[in-house]
């Protein structure tokens, strides 16, 4: 009985341990998952301070047409001094700290600019401009949960709080394999029957994207010893990718040998199109993911299955890509029974965003997929669709993989 997607993503998840942390200079830890909570060691602003160009002013002594005697002033870095007296103003520019007795900032674009007396065209609110001690960021307050993904705003939290390096998630290190009698390796000679292995680049290049360091272990031939020793090799890694061997065929051994090795299946076959053949295995903590060897079957099930495990593996608490509704610009229609992942192109039109098919949704059509930067997943019991339905959709590519589920 085949298993359905969504069992088969949880079986996967459940069989999933975070790998140990680590601490690494600050900038090597983009994209990378934080180790632990962090609750701020300092408040954010640590001082009340100037949101703009202008002076400094006690809001009591100002109304339209008011002039004030300008009494100094206070560049950012500057002490913040001198104090404002009554009737007074003191010159002050973006984030220095505001003095004694000012209670507001007025833009110098709201005065004369006055260098000696300065006329204020406006009225003024006591808190006009000031970023006050804390308002962004209490001391002590949780800014950051385990697990969270480090982006250029979290780096730049890090900084602020004198943060040089960070303990993160360590880097899964994935063996991945290819599997078949036809396959060469990329520059060897080619012909009429032989198929280059493209599978490990594509995920290679998916592992790198995520975080993780790729092993390529090259390819094992469709014969018990040569799969029984690169599966043994791949086993001593954090996880092991293999592609094809893995459909009914007479030499498809990959599940046979990986039995042999005391690794334990936990599903085979998913009610999915395209990828059925999918299977899932652990021994220990090492997870196996056999994905089927047709190259678009390969990056749609990495994308479905191995990207969320790896992530998770890897520590990220939001590990599952947002799915958003998108309309499809024209209707189509599948055989019920099976998710199908359909390869789309979403853009945006004048009511929002829009999709159309890539292409020919056979999965021998390497050309669909470059042309997608989506896949929409269809409901296994639906068959036909109308133009213009929402259906739900998530985006190829890194960005996403950032964001939360
Ligand atoms: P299989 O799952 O072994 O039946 O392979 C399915 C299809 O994928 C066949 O057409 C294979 O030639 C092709 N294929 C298998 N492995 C690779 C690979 N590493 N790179 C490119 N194509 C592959
Ligand atoms: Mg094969």
């Amino acid at each position: 009985m085949p298993t359905s997607f969504e069992d088969a993503r949880s079986l996967i998840l459940d069989h999933i341990e975070p790998l140990p942390s680590e601490t690494v200079p600050l900038l090597e830890s983009l994209g990378r998952a934080l180790a632990a909570p962090l609750d701020a060691p300092l408040e954010l602003p640590r001082f009340d301070n100037s949101a703009m160009d202008g002076y400094a002013v006690r809001s009591e002594d100002c109304r339209p047409g008011v002039r004030l005697t300008v009494c100094g002033t206070i560049p950012a870095g500057g002490r913040p001094e001198p104090a404002v007296p009554v009737g007074g103003a003191v010159k002050i520019m973006t984030g220095a700290p505001t003095p004694p007795g000012c209670d507001a900032i007025v833009p110098f674009e709201e005065t004369d600019s006055g260098e000696e007396l300065v006329t204020l065209y406006g009225p003024v609110n006591k808190g006009d401009h000031i970023r006050y001690r804390g308002e962004d960021i209490a001391l002590g307050s949780r800014v950051l949960a385990a697990g969270a993904t480090l982006r250029p705003p979290e780096i730049s939290l890090l900084a602020s709080f004198g943060c040089q390096s960070v303990e993160v998630v360590r880097r899964a290190k994935v063996a991945i394999l290819s599997t078949g009698d036809e396959l060469v390796e990329v520059g060897e000679p080619l012909d009429e029957r032989t198929v280059v292995n493209s599978n490990s680049w594509s995920l290679a290049a998916s592992v790198k994207e995520l975080g993780g360091e790729p092993v390529m272990l090259g390819i094992a031939r469709d014969n018990r010893d040569s799969l029984l020793e690169k599966l043994s090799e791949g086993l001593q890694y954090d996880a092991l990718i293999t592609s094809a061997g893995v459909s009914a065929g007479d030499r498809d051994l990959v599940r046979e040998v990986l039995d042999e090795l005391g690794v334990k299946q936990h599903f085979w076959k998913v009610d999915i199109k395209p990828g059925r053949p999918t299977a899932f295995a652990s021994r220990e903590a090492v997870p196996v993911f056999a994905l089927p060897g047709n190259p678009v079957s390969t990056m749609i099930t990495f994308e479905e299955f191995v990207r969320p495990a790896l992530l998770q593996m890897m520590g990220h608490r939001a590990v599952l890509k947002p799915l958003i509704k998108v309309a499809l610009a024209e209707a189509t229609r599948k055989k019920p029974g099976r998710v199908q992942f359909m390869r789309v192109a979403v853009s945006s039109g004048p009511d929002g965003l829009r999709m159309v098919s890539s292409g020919d949704q056979n999965t021998g059509i390497l050309g669909t997929m470059l042309r997608a930067n989506a896949i929409a997943v269809l409901p296994a019991e639906r068959d036909d669709f109308a133009a213009g339905e929402a259906v739900d959709v998530h985006l190829l590519g890194p960005a996403a993989a950032l964001l939360a589920s």
